[in-house]
């Protein structure tokens, strides 16, 4: 066998990539991290960003401290397009992301994780299965070899889809229909009525939140266009009651679809954001990225332990990943858009009535991706809904589209907590998927082309 590199490759020394890299580590594997940009500043084109404070502990690791750590929010307010507001506790860091990036490469390199300038051009591959990375260095070109290679490259993807096609993968890259696109100032000498945390405001997929010193973020996420989303933005800031001096603006792309089927092959796993594991409802991806890279160290540290590194010995990762989070996620990724796609009279109606907005449920869907109606609360809901139809602030078409994708859905998140056990019923259960995706994706695709 030729001789290796690393026993794990990874491409992308973002939080995914670098989290993968220095856990395998600690337990005994030579990691080698892949990355093409500078690693002083990676993060530095989004700047300030948000991760919920109990991540830390769940992933272990040590909360910030100093000018990595900008604030600490207590609480989220959910602020319907009238006015109507709902808040909830949930403790969120608002950190720099560069900073945060190099303290994990600092544990990374403690635990001797060799960090690596260079680009991914893409997979060494051997009878089809992967056996390292050709990687561009900046005087040459050059083949990497390791057992195990970690795609986690973000949205563009540098391992996945530059793989061949074949039965047991999808290469198809993340397309402009299958993404959100973030655009979001930085104001400074903010006046007017603000609020103490972190604004949600769900018809613009919007966000207002303290920033680095006295600035405030004014954030929006929208499909269709980074053109779209800056009129969005426009549209939200218009109808603020608040304003500031735009000190900066920045934005970018986040994946928003379905991750592929299987996130392994042989000799490969993909996670993070090059695996679409972002959070349906906000597209923030840093802690959802992190719940499936430590599925993924579990299953590749057995793996390793145990010789080859095919598929069936990676597949726990894919069972693990998408019966948990992945189902929740699939769940959410087919009902957002007929909620996204209500008009504002009926979100405001929506944030009226009891049972369907409660501080309780709104916690649980941020906390736990969880969407949670009581038969309680569904009965003194219904009431209002039938009553908002007779009165015409809710239209029938709507709830229809509404009650056909939450079916939708619900199948999808069934299916997925029954993801196969082995590669075996792989086949049957992603063609049973396919019916389901395609209708979701249908909805998507034509709320986002209108966008
Ligand atoms: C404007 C904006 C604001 C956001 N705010 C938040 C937020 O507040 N909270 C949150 O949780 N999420 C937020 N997100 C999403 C979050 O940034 C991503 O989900 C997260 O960074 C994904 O981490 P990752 O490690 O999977 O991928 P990335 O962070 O994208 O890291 C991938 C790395 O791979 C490298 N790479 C790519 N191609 C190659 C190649 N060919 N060769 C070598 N290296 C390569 C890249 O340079 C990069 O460093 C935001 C996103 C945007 C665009």
């Amino acid at each position: 066998m030729a001789e290796q590199d690393a026993d794990v490759l990874i491409a992308g020394a973002g939080s995914a990539g670098t989290y993968v890299a220095w856990r395998l580590a600690e337990k005994g594997h030579r990691c080698m991290v892949v990355e093409r940009d500078a690693l002083d500043s990676l993060g530095a084109q989004i700047g300030p960003f948000h991760m919920e404070e109990s991540a830390f502990e769940r992933y272990g690791i040590p909360p910030p401290e100093g000018d990595e750590l900008l604030h600490r929010i207590e609480a989220m307010t959910l602020v319907s397009p009238g006015g109507r507001r709902l808040s909830f506790e949930l403790p969120t860091l608002c950190m720099d992301k560069p900073s945060f990036h190099r303290r994990l490469h600092g544990y990374a390199r403690e635990a001797g994780v060799e960090l690596v300038r260079g680009e991914v051009v893409g997979p060494v591959l051997e009878d089809g299965l992967v056996r390292g990375l050709e990687i561009r260095l900046a005087d040459c070109e050059s083949a990497l070899r390791a057992r195990l290679v970690v795609d986690a490259s973000g949205i563009e993807g540098a391992v996945r889809p530059r793989m061949p096609p074949g039965p047991w993968r999808e290469n198809d890259p993340v397309t402009p229909g299958d993404t959100i696109f973030v655009y979001m100032e930085t104001w400074a000498d903010v006046e007017g009525a603000l609020g103490p945390g972190v604004e949600s405001y769900p018809r613009y997929i919007g966000w207002c939140a303290p920033g680095p010193g006295d600035t405030w973020i004014v954030g929006v996420g929208t499909g269709g266009s980074m053109d779209a989303a800056r009129v969005r933005h426009r549209v939200l800031v218009d109808s603020l009651p608040f304003g500031g001096r735009v000190a900066g603006s920045t934005g970018g792309r986040i994946p928003y679809r379905r991750p592929p089927y299987s996130l392994v092959d042989d000799g490969l796993a993909v996670v993070g954001d090059a695996a679409c594991m972002n959070k349906p409802f906000s597209g923030e991806g840093v802690t959802s990225g992190l719940a499936g890279c430590a599925i993924l160290i579990e299953v590749a540290d057995r793996a390793l332990a145990s010789g080859e590194i095919d598929r069936k010995a990676l597949w726990a990762y894919n069972a693990r990943y998408f019966r948990g989070q992945g189902a929740k996620f699939a769940y959410l990724t087919a009902s957002m858009p007929a909620l996204m796609g209500i008009s504002p009279a009926e979100l405001d109606f929506l944030f009226e009535v009891p049972g369907i907005m409660s501080e309780e449920a709104a916690r649980r869907m941020q906390e736990e991706y969880e969407v949670s109606t009581s038969p309680g609360d569904a009965l003194r809901a219904l009431p209002h809904l039938a009553g908002g139809l007779l009165k015409g602030r809710l239209r029938p078409s709507t709830v229809a589209r509404i009650a056909g994708s939450g079916m939708t859905a619900g199948s999808l998140r069934r299916l997925y907590e029954r993801y196969p056990e082995s590669p075996a019923g792989f086949h049957a259960w992603a063609t049973r998927c396919d019916r389901y995706w395609m209708k979701a994706n249908a909805l998507k695709h034509g709320l986002f082309a209108s966008m």
